[in-house]
Formats: C-alpha cells, sequence, structure tokens
C-alpha cells in the first residue's frame, strides 16, 4: 500500500468501514486494506461528511454519485487485479473507486464524461499524494484505445448491454466489471474474454446512474 496524506481520524474510520465490509463478506486482505487506506471523506462532498465512511452511496454534483463502498469492493475483489497490472475505469465521477485501485495495482487509467468531475477528481487524487492514475474526459463507452488493451475493466455506471470496443481493450482471460440492465435496476456482472468466447457471471443486483454514450443510453 502507498503512504497517503491523511489525518489519524480518518484513517481510523476507514479501517473500520473496511472491517465492516469484511462482516458483509468482502474476502480479499488487500481490498480490505485499500478501503482502510483511502480516506472517503475527500471524495465526497462538504455537506455529506458526517456520513463518508457510512456504507451508502453519496450524492455528487451533476446528478451523479459516490459508490456504496460495500460495491466498490466487491467489483475491485471481482477484478481480480495484479501489482502489475494497467486497469481501466469508465465513470471516474469523485475519483474514489480510481484511488481504491491506485493502491492494488501499478496504473489506473478513468474516463469521466462530464469535465468539472474529472478535473475535481484530479484535484482530490493529486492532494492525497497518488500519482498513478491518469484522469481523462470523453466517452468512455468507446474505451480508451491509446493505451489497450487491458488487464481489467471496471465500469461504475449502468448500461444497457455490453459495450463492445470494452470487450475488444480487455486483455484475454482478465476481466471486465459492469453493470447491465435497465434505467432502474441493474445485473452487475464480470466478463471474462477466452478468446472470441465470453464468460458472464452475475455477481449481484444493483442500481448505478446511467452510462450515457454513444455505446451506452443515449443522451436525453
Ligand atoms: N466511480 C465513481 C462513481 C461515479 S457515478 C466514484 O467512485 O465516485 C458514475 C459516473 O459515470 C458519473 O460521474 C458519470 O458522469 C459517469 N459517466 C456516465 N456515462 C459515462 C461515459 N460514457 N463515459 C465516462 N463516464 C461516464
Amino acid at each position: 500500500m502507498r503512504d497517503l496524506h491523511v489525518s489519524d481520524t480518518a484513517r481510523q474510520e476507514a479501517l473500520q468501514l473496511a472491517e465492516s465490509l469484511r462482516r458483509k463478506g468482502i474476502r480479499d486482505e488487500r481490498v480490505l486494506q485499500a478501503i482502510a487506506t483511502v480516506p472517503r471523506e475527500r471524495f465526497v462532498p462538504a455537506d455529506e461528511q458526517t456520513m463518508a465512511y457510512q456504507d451508502i452511496a453519496l450524492p455528487l454534483k451533476c446528478g451523479q454519485t459516490v459508490s456504496q463502498p460495500y460495491i466498490v469492493a466487491l467489483m475491485t475483489e471481482a477484478l481480480a487485479p495484479r501489482p502489475t497490472d494497467t486497469i481501466l475505469e469508465i465513470g471516474g465521477g469523485s475519483g474514489y473507486q480510481a484511488a481504491i485501485l491506485s493502491q492494488l495495482v501499478d496504473r489506473v487509467i478513468t474516463v469521466e464524461r462530464i469535465p468539472e468531475l474529472a478535473e475535481e477528481a484530479e484535484q482530490r487524487l493529486r492532494s492525497l499524494g497518488i500519482g498513478n492514475v491518469e484522469v481523462h474526459v470523453g466517452d468512455g463507452t468507446l474505451g480508451w484505445p491509446p493505451e489497450a488493451p487491458y488487464d481489467g475493466i471496471i465500469v461504475t455506471a449502468a448500461a444497457p448491454k455490453l459495450p463492445q470496443p470494452l470487450l475488444e481493450q480487455l486483455k484475454p482471460g482478465r476481466h471486465l466489471v459492469i453493470p447491465v440492465g435497465d434505467e432502474w435496476l441493474q445485473r452487475l456482472v464480470r466478463v471474462r474474454r477466452d478468446g472470441d468466447i465470453l464468460h458472464e457471471e452475475p455477481l449481484c443486483d444493483c442500481r448505478f446512474v446511467k452510462l450515457v454514450g454513444r455505446y451506452g443510453w443515449p443522451e436525453t
């Protein structure tokens, strides 16, 4: 784990959050340690501070949300990240999921559609001393071709179906973790590519904000 610029109180609260996720069934010790290391309070708005270490999703600007810590941990565990990996995240939002991944892998590339959110996420990551996350603005349903293929891809917004460009940018044998469904309810799935064959494994039901883009939902 990398050493972050964090207060003792934040460290204590993040540790308690990690312990609560362990009781809920998260098993991967490295993931739990990442949850215990990253101060979620730095990723949630000022008026939500008292809730920062509760296991709930919290509202972000522009009608978006910071995901529930349990879902962040579950998705990270499902990716099965390795220390030398480069991971692509679609839906950077607050930057919290990217910060968790930054503790576990060599490089994280995150794509966020809303420029204002991308800029703030970048500032937060920088202020914590996290230097291995690149934040880009764009339509993540197209993936991020310049650095492809990836050792894992995580999508933190709800897709109507699997976006083809993401399948093409995933290394064989590695995982794409993504919520797929309608606007109100989705199934979190883990997809593994074996050549041209896709293995899909359901993880749980969930509810994310919409993935808006060419291979996602149309803009309204
Ligand atoms: N991982 C984030 C969760 C953010 S919510 C976190 O830890 O805070 C989902 C995000 O996906 C929103 O910020 C939304 O703007 C973004 N999003 C939606 N469609 C997108 C697209 N096509 N490309 C990139 N980001 C997208």
